[in-house]
């Protein structure tokens, strides 16, 4: 019995298909604008020279496929974003792109719920942006798919919400590569085992609300489907 002045909270993990055995979540690291046309959708006068960048959401924001979302507070302006979730298996730092996708054992896909009004109310007064992306239940992450079964190549996302089609893209308009990402994470973070990261949306985001019924789909990957519950 270790001396803890309280219990710690239980370790995140997520599910894996084919096996019992769960993936227990280090770090949450996102990728910002990695989808031209969702950079544009953002910002008509974006430079798309700019390059993606990297922010975090904690490990507990992490819920899983089935889940009720409780709708956030201080937004009126919660939207889902659709993202391939890629998922460390072998730690490193300063991974070479020829070497970075022997560090991803499973892939995911994930939706990287975002408070947009407040994320915007960031970029405006050059504030960190946690308030817009970092909030509890912010990263729903699907079951993972082992690399020997899904590959490398996971190409076509897309989110409905409702039945209704509103993200449909290919993986190959990243602006970075998974290896790319990857690779330009670990200059910044020495990379764990347990490392997710998930790696941009494309365009289409938009809002949800209370009683939407979100999934997220990516070829060959198992789909995520959430519901946004009520306000608090
Ligand atoms: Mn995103």
């Amino acid at each position: 019995m270790s001396d803890f002045v309280f219990t710690p909270p239980a370790q995140v993990s997520l599910a894996i298909s084919g096996t019992t055995a769960r993936f227990p979540v280090r770090r949450v690291y996102c990728v910002g604008r990695n989808y031209e046309k969702h950079v544009l959708e953002m910002n008509e006068g974006a430079d798309l020279r700019d390059p993606p960048f990297f922010f975090q959401k904690p490990a507990d924001a992490v819920v899983e496929d089935g889940a009720t979302v409780p709708f956030p507070p201080m937004t009126e302006d919660l939207q889902h974003e659709v993202e391939l979730v890629a998922c460390i298996g072998t730690g490193g730092a300063n991974i070479a792109v020829a070497d970075a996708l022997d560090h991803v054992a499973y892939y995911a896909v994930g939706i990287d719920l975002t408070r947009r009004d407040l994320q915007f109310r960031a970029r405006e007064k050059s504030w960190p942006w946690e308030m817009g992306k970092s909030f509890d239940h912010s990263a729903p992450i699907g079951v993972l798919t082992p690399v020997s079964e899904a590959g490398h190549g996971v190409r076509g996302i897309s989110l409905s919400v409702n039945g209704t089609e509103r993200q449909n893209s290919d993986t190959a308009h990243m602006t970075w590569s998974v290896a790319e990402v990857v690779s330009r994470l670990s200059e910044q973070y020495r990379l764990e085992p347990g490392d997710i990261i998930m790696t941009g949306t494309p365009e289409g985001v938009g809002v949800i609300g209370p009683g939407d019924v979100v999934v997220a789909r990516a070829d060959g990957l198992p789909p995520l489907s959430i519901t946004i519950g009520g306000r608090a």
